[in-house]
C-alpha cells in the first residue's frame, strides 16, 4: 500500500495503530496532522485549526518555537543521549538547578523520569522506601481523594478515582488504596471547615498504615476538571504533618503556570514532601518528567540499607529533553511576562465562556488561569462534536460532560477569540439539540 496519500496513511493507522483510550478494531476517526506552528495544527487537506488542548497540557509555547527548536538542534550536535548511571551532563544539571530554584527551598533533590505516570510511581516508591528506612514498615498504603487522576501505570492507576476513573475494569487486581471524599468547596467558594471531617476520620483511622497522601493541587484534571479551595490543601498539609504522612503533590498537569501560578501549590502556600512534574516541562517537545523530593525524604532513603533509591530507567535525564526543558523554563521565567499573559487569557476565557452558563444544557462554566471548562448536563457525543470543532477551526477533545480548553500561552487575543467563539458555537448548537430531545 502506498502510504504517501493521506487516505492510505489514515487507513493504515486505522488498521494497525492503537490510539489513547481507543478500540483497536473499531477506532474513532483520526485527523492527520502534517505540521504545527504557533497555535495551529496543519491538517492534511489544508485545514488549519487552533489547538485548544496544548497537546494535553504540554505545548505551552505553541509549536515549532524557534527558541525550543534551537535548543534541541544545539544539543543534538553535542549528544542526543548518554546513560545516566555513572555519567552526567550539563542539560540535566541545568534543568535540576532551574527546578530547585522554582520550587520551595525544602525540595532539593530531583529524580528524572520518563513520563508523568512514571514520576508518580517514583514518588510512591520513594514514600515506601522512606518509611522502610525509618523502620516504620507498617506504612505501606496510600491515601487520596476521589475524582483524582495520576496516570495509567499500575500504582498510579490505583490512586485514580476507583469508580468514575478509567481504570475500574482492573478492580481488585490493583493495590487497594484509601479514598477520602473529593474536595467540595470551589476555588472561589466560601470555605467550610467541616469539609475536612471525612478526610480527617480516614487519616485518624489509618495513619499508622499510610505512607503518603497523593493529590492534584487545586485542579482535579482528568477526574472532572474541578477547581477546589486552597484551604483544603492547607488543612491536608497540616493533617499529613501531624500524622507523619508524606504529601505528594501531582503537578503534572498544573505545573508551569497553567492554574495562574507557577505551581498550583502556591495558591495555598504549601510545600509538599514530593512534587511530580511532567507534561509542560519540555514545552511539549518530548516526554520527560521529574519527581522532586524534600531533603528529609532523600536523605532518609539514603541513610539505611540498601542506601540507594531503587529506580533507574534507560533514558533517565535524556539530554535532548533536558535541554529543551531548560529553554522552555527560561521562556516562562524571562521577563516574567508569562504570568501576566496567563491572567489576560483567564480574563478573556471568563468573559467569553461565562455567557453560556445560562443555556439549559449547561451545568456549569468555570475558569482558572489558562483553563476554561464548560460542563454540560449530559455526556457529550465526542464523535459528533469533534467534526463540529474542526469546522469552527479549533481542536478540542471533550470527555464525559466536559468541553474544555487549556490553550498555549502564546495564543493571541484574536486566536483566543476564535477558540472561544468556536466552543460557544458548538455548545449552543449541541444545547439546541439536547433541548429538542
Ligand atoms: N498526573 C496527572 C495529574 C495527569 O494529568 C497525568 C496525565 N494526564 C498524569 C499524571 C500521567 O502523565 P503521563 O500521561 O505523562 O504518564
Amino acid at each position: 500500500m502506498n502510504l504517501e496519500t493521506p487516505a492510505n496513511a489514515l487507513l493504515f493507522d486505522r488498521n494497525h495503530i492503537w490510539h489513547p483510550y481507543a478500540s483497536a478494531s473499531s477506532p474513532p476517526p483520526c485527523s492527520l496532522v502534517e505540521s504545527a506552528k504557533g497555535v495551529y495544527l496543519q491538517l492534511a487537506g489544508g485545514k488549519q485549526i487552533i489547538d485548544g488542548m496544548s497537546s494535553w497540557w504540554a505545548a505551552i509555547h505553541g509549536y515549532n518555537h524557534p527558541v525550543l527548536n534551537e535548543a534541541i538542534r544545539r544539543q543534538t550536535e553535542k549528544m542526543s543521549h548518554v546513560m545516566f548511571g555513572g555519567l552526567t551532563h550539563e542539560p540535566a544539571i541545568e534543568l535540576a538547578r532551574r527546578l530547585i530554584d522554582l520550587t520551595p527551598p525544602e525540595l532539593n533533590y530531583v529524580f528524572f523520569a520518563d513520563s508523568g505516570s512514571v514520576a508518580v510511581e517514583v514518588a510512591m516508591k520513594m514514600a515506601l522506601q522512606y518509611f522502610h528506612a525509618k523502620g516504620q514498615t507498617c506504612k505501606r498504603r496510600f491515601a487520596t481523594v476521589r475524582s483524582g487522576y495520576h496516570g495509567d501505570t499500575w500504582h498510579a492507576m490505583s490512586v485514580c478515582d476507583p469508580v468514575t476513573g478509567m481504570h475500574s475494569i482492573f478492580g481488585d487486581s490493583l493495590p487497594q488504596q484509601l479514598f477520602a471524599n473529593k474536595p467540595q468547596t470551589p476555588f472561589n467558594g466560601v470555605w467550610d471547615e467541616s469539609e475536612m471531617s471525612n478526610i480527617t476520620e480516614l487519616i485518624e483511622q489509618y495513619h499508622s498504615e499510610i505512607a503518603a497522601f497523593i493529590i492534584e493541587p487545586i485542579v482535579q484534571g482528568a477526574g472532572g476538571m474541578r477547581f477546589y479551595h486552597p484551604q483544603f490543601l492547607q488543612c491536608l498539609r497540616k493533617l499529613c504533618t501531624h500524622y507523619n504522612i508524606l504529601l505528594i503533590a501531582d503537578e503534572i498537569a498544573t505545573g508551569f503556570g497553567r492554574s495562574g501560578k507557577m505551581f498550583a501549590c502556591q495558591h495555598a502556600s504549601i510545600t509538599p514532601d514530593l512534587l511530580c512534574v511532567g507534561k509542560a516541562l519540555t514545552g511539549g517537545y518530548m516526554t520527560l518528567a521529574a519527581t522532586l523530593a524534600a531533603s528529609k525524604v532523600a536523605e532518609t532513603i539514603s541513610s539505611a540499607a540498601p542506601h540507594v533509591f531503587m529506580h533507574g530507567p534507560t533514558f533517565m535525564g535524556n539530554p535532548l529533553a533536558c535541554a529543551v526543558a531548560c529553554a522552555s523554563i527560561d521562556l516562562l521565567t524571562d521577563n516574567n511576562c508569562v504570568p501576566a499573559r496567563i491572567a489576560e487569557i483567564e480574563q478573556q476565557l471568563r468573559e467569553g465562556l461565562l455567557p453560556v452558563r445560562h443555556l439549559d444544557a449547561v451545568e456549569n462554566v468555570r475558569v482558572l488561569g489558562a483553563i476554561g471548562v464548560i460542563e454540560m448536563k449530559k455526556t457529550v457525543d465526542i464523535a459528533a462534536l469533534q467534526p463540529a470543532f474542526i469546522e469552527n477551526g479549533i481542536w478540542l477533545r471533550p470527555f464525559g460532560k466536559l468541553i474544555y480548553t487549556m490553550p498555549p500561552y502564546i495564543i493571541d487575543n484574536n486566536e483566543l477569540a476564535t477558540l472561544i467563539n468556536g466552543m460557544v458555537n458548538v455548545v449552543e448548537n449541541c444545547a439546541f439539540q439536547q433541548k429538542k430531545s
